[in-house]
């Protein structure tokens, strides 16, 4: 048999998909399954998005469109990031992508060579490594452990990027942690970040419209604005606008880097499909009230998960303010049992937590961090207090 490319054998599959695999495969053999595992939001969009789909339906060209995207959804996308404080772009400044997963693996692409260094903080969205792994990149990893609220420090930032690193990959709100870095933390990290010109700046920031307690969403643009020639900022309907499945990201950023991503474009996935094009336009333009209502309801589930975990003795969990994760160090149990299950790494208290009790969270080794474990709170409301409770009991029947 031939031989399929070396980068292959760097690629892993998704850790996060295992863990759903495996929750799935249970539920299937009738056993009572809560899942705490995969970050899928669980709902869909508002009606209108629906209607504008079947509007576009009756109108459909069914032909090829453009590599940068439709010039109504690049002006939707560029209205909708003025709040943000991205003003001032076009629409060269933009591009729409089959995501932001495959926003992120273009622009790894597109600035990365072989052996190039990326530097980004730990915990780390599991993709960053093995997209970076997969180019060939040589991956610096800035330890964010829970003591400093998982946030990188400006000095940590200073310190990696003196080698002049090609990619700063930045991540707020963050996913594992929930953490969301306030106006003055970003300031801080933009002052660093504007001493170094050598490095580009990707912000991964698709849960800016998930903050909570009034903290408000800062990026590094609007803090410091003679960053915009090197930051590139992306974007996604999957978490916002519960469109996943729908795949539609963008990337807003200087118009060289973006270029080079519709070139990529061009020659992998040609264009976003007139219909996705058509919901993209109504969800970004339409009414807010279904996402301005779940950021409501996961600030909600949030206080009820964090609630849970900081009555439990030995866990130490940061609080998160944003997107919809959190991310308990539970290191606490490690060299404990659970009946006969032995637990001594965030593995094995994943599988013990789901043999013993059928609840599935994500292991933190996944994002870099083997002493914590990452749970989603965006089950069914109904299946959330259950869930935690069996948590809860499962810590107090250790020995
Ligand atoms: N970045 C982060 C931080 C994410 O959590 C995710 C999805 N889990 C993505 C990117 C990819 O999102 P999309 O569905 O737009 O590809």
């Amino acid at each position: 048999m031939p031989q399929l490319a070396q980068r292959m054998g760097r690629a892993k599959p998704s850790a996060i998909m295992m863990v759903a695999e495996k929750a799935k495969q249970l539920k299937a053999e009738g056993r009572d399954i809560i899942s705490f595992s995969i970050g899928v939001p669980n709902f869909l969009p508002g009606d209108h998005v629906y209607a504008a789909v079947r509007e576009a339906l009756a109108t459909d060209s069914g032909q090829y469109g453009s590599n940068r995207g439709d010039p109504a959804v690049l002006d939707a996308f560029l209205r909708h990031v003025e709040p943000l404080g991205l003003t001032g772009y076009g629409r060269e400044n933009v591009v729409v992508n089959v995501g932001a997963k495959h926003s992120l693996y273009s622009l790894a692409e597109a600035l990365l060579d072989e052996g190039d260094e990326i530097v980004f903080p730990t915990p780390y969205w599991t993709s960053y490594l093995d997209i970076a792994d997969i180019v060939g990149a040589k991956v610096t990893t800035l330890p964010c452990p829970p003591e400093q609220d998982y946030k990188l420090t400006p000095a940590q930032l200073d310190a990696a990027l003196q080698s002049k690193p090609r990619v700063f990959l930045f991540n707020n709100p963050s996913n594992p942690t929930g953490m969301v870095y306030s106006r003055e933390e970003i300031e801080a990290l933009a002052d660093v970040l504007v001493k170094y010109p050598d490095t580009w700046v990707i912000t991964d920031d698709i849960y800016n419209r998930m903050v909570f307690d009034g903290l408000g969403y800062h990026n590094f643009v609007h803090a410091r604005p003679e960053l915009r020639e090197r930051v590139v900022f992306a974007d996604s309907l999957s978490k916002t606008y519960g469109m996943p499945g729908w795949r539609v990201g963008f990337l807003l950023g200087p118009a060289e880097v973006i270029k080079a991503v519709v070139t990529l474009n061009s020659n992998a996935i040609t264009s976003v499909p007139e219909i996705v094009n058509a919901a993209a336009v109504a969800a970004l333009s339409g009414p807010q009230d279904v996402p301005n209502a779940k950021c409501v309801e996961f600030q909600d589930k949030r206080d009820q998960v964090m609630a849970v975990l900081e009555s439990i003795p030995g866990v130490v969990c940061p609080r998160p303010q944003g997107a919809f994760y959190v991310f308990p160090d539970i290191s606490c149990a490690f060299g404990k049992s659970h009946g006969a299950m032995r637990i001594e790494n965030d593995i094995d208290f994943c599988n013990a937590l789901l043999e013993a009790k059928g609840v599935a969270c994500v292991p933190g080794s996944a994002f870099g961090e083997p002493r914590a474990l990452r749970i989603s709170y965006t089950c069914p409301t109904a299946q959330l207090a259950p869930g935690m409770e069996r948590i809860r009991e499962f810590f107090a029947e250790l020995t």
